[in-house]
């Protein structure tokens, strides 16, 4: 079947008349749609869209918005079945993480609504007598949100919700890879009743639409998820332009085993922080620092359970490491685990890409644990976005908070251990966006801010308050009724 784009609330062909696959990647012989493979001329017509929008949409009472992003969040509700199976198969992840992907985004039209009867400012007072003093938050403009696959749903969601809420126009480009859960979310936003151009949709390639979009020069801001690579370019972009840019980036998410930790419990948040989905997380657990004392048991204990994961298409619930999301991908993980042999690394469990009988029809590469790693190989620092873990040995606390912090990353971190007050004082220090006690490293609510330090974004945050500082601008009034005038700088 072949879907459109949706540029000024009509679903369009491309200009381009070229399409792109969908593929399943649990069974890649299986094309789940043709999508347009969108470029300037569609991107400019939808830059366009949201411009002529804006004014209205703007002017627009932000709780009058929220009724309709409400509604939206609704409909996705209603549509969360349908939504979450069209994302198990171009995604590759098995049902229920699929369901939550839906719900977080569901969890962020119903937060962005409510937002629109709040976003806030601050009252103060004026140096000034007979003067008001006041801020109040205003739209960015037109802003173009680019997203990844790996939270198809959630990814749109988070950024699109915030922007809309705040009074923003968007221009949507989604990943490649997960085109069609997109057109759902924009069929959905239409039927809540979104006017014209509010909301935008180009589909594509990054290096073409998502290109030609973050260089167009009626875009007032960038909103990404994706590479540390391609968000540093992104970066450049914005910073030639002197707008604003949101980035939310890669991570080599580390977890903390203390030596009182319950340990089966450590092995349960390790194993799902590191398999679940493939590893194919931004918070994914990556890094695994163990006290010496128990190391040699925590090891056996996640060998074990490593070896038995079971691992399938997305369409057996049963499955636990679905498949990678594509050939490029797959080859990633593969070249990282390869280097890491090459340089000393030993695969407890793992390490190879899966080509026999089943997994044949897809992408698949086995949950692997590796040691004997140092902390300046390339698989300790770099992201792998693969279901692959390193665990290294800690002597004192000292030592296994270096070892947390000893990565360019900051974008989560868990702590493992039955003292929490340790726990805590070791979270203190932990240089990361998002930390966690007792917990896998990912795993985020709408209502609080997420994202990271260091290559793993720019200081901004998506969600929660973070969103909302994201997609508006502040805005300060003075309203004088002295019938005079005055300056607070002048006043004698
Ligand atoms: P991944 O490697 O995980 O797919 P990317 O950073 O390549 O992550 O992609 C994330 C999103 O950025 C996708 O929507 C992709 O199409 C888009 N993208 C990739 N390259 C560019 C680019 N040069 N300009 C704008 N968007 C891009």
């Amino acid at each position: 079947m072949a879907y459109l784009n949706y540029i000024n609330g009509q679903f369009v062909p491309s200009k381009s008349g070229q399409t792109f696959n969908n593929l399943n990647p649990s069974n890649k012989d299986e094309v789940i749609g043709q999508f347009p493979r969108s470029n300037q001329e569609d991107v400019n017509l939808a830059v366009s869209a949201a411009k002529e929008a804006f004014a209205g949409w703007s002017a627009t009472p932000a709780p009058k918005r929220g009724e309709i992003i409400y509604l939206a969040g609704q409909l996705l509700l209603e549509r969360k079945e349908e939504i979450s199976q069209v994302i198990a198969k171009e995604m590759g992840k098995v049902k229920a993480a699929a369901d939550g992907d839906v719900q977080s985004a569901v969890d962020m039209a119903f937060f962005s609504a409510g937002e629109g009867r709040r976003l806030y400012g601050q009252t103060t007072n004026s140096a000034l007598s007979n003067r008001m003093a006041f801020t109040r938050r205003v739209p960015v403009g037109v802003c173009a949100l680019i997203t990844p696959w790996n939270a198809p749903a959630a990814a749109i969601a988070w950024k699109l919700f915030p922007a809309l809420i705040c009074g923003n126009t968007v221009v949507v480009k989604p990943a490649e890879d997960t085109p069609l859960t997109a057109q759902l979310i924009f069929e959905v936003l239409e039927k809540a009743g979104l006017p014209a151009g509010v909301a935008n949709l180009v589909q594509g390639y990054g290096q073409e639409a998502g290109e030609a979009l973050a260089n167009h020069h009626e875009v007032n801001l960038i909103s990404f998820t994706g590479s540390t690579e391609v968000g540093s370019h992104l970066n450049e972009i914005g910073a030639s332009k002197l707008i604003k840019v949101s980035l939310e980036m890669g991570g080599k998410n580390g977890v903390l085993v203390m030596a009182d930790a319950d340990l089966d419990l450590a092995v349960d948040g390790v194993v799902s922080g590191a398999f679940s989905i493939a590893g194919q997380r931004c918070a994914a657990t990556s890094r695994v620092i163990v006290q010496s004392s128990v190391y040699d048991q925590f090891l056996e204990k996640l060998v074990s359970k490593t070896k038995v994961l079971k691992i399938g298409p997305a369409n057996d619930d049963s499955s636990y490491v679905t498949p990678i999301i594509n050939q490029k991908q797959l080859d990633q993980v593969s070249k990282y685990v390869e280097e890491a042999k090459a340089s000393g690394a030993e695969v407890l469990t793992g390490g190879e890409v899966l080509t026999e009988g089943e997994f044949s029809k897809g992408f698949y590469y086995a949950p692997t644990v590796l040691t004997n790693i140092r902390v300046g190989d390339k698989i300790f620092q770099e992201e792998v976005f693969g279901p692959v873990v390193v665990v290294v040995k800690y002597g004192d606390l000292e030592e296994g908070l270096k070892l947390m912090n000893a990565t360019s990353y900051g974008l989560t971190a868990s702590v493992f251990t039955k003292d929490s007050a340790k726990g805590l004082q070791m979270i203190d220090r932990i240089k990361a966006g998002v930390v966690y006690l007792n917990a896998p490293t990912f795993g985020s609510e709408v209502h609080l801010p997420f994202g990271g330090f260091g290559l793993s974004g720019n200081s901004h945050r998506e969600a929660g308050s973070g969103g909302i500082d994201v997609f508006s601008d502040w805005q300060t009034v003075y309203l004088d009724y002295s019938a005079g005038i005055q300056n607070s700088q002048m006043k004698k």
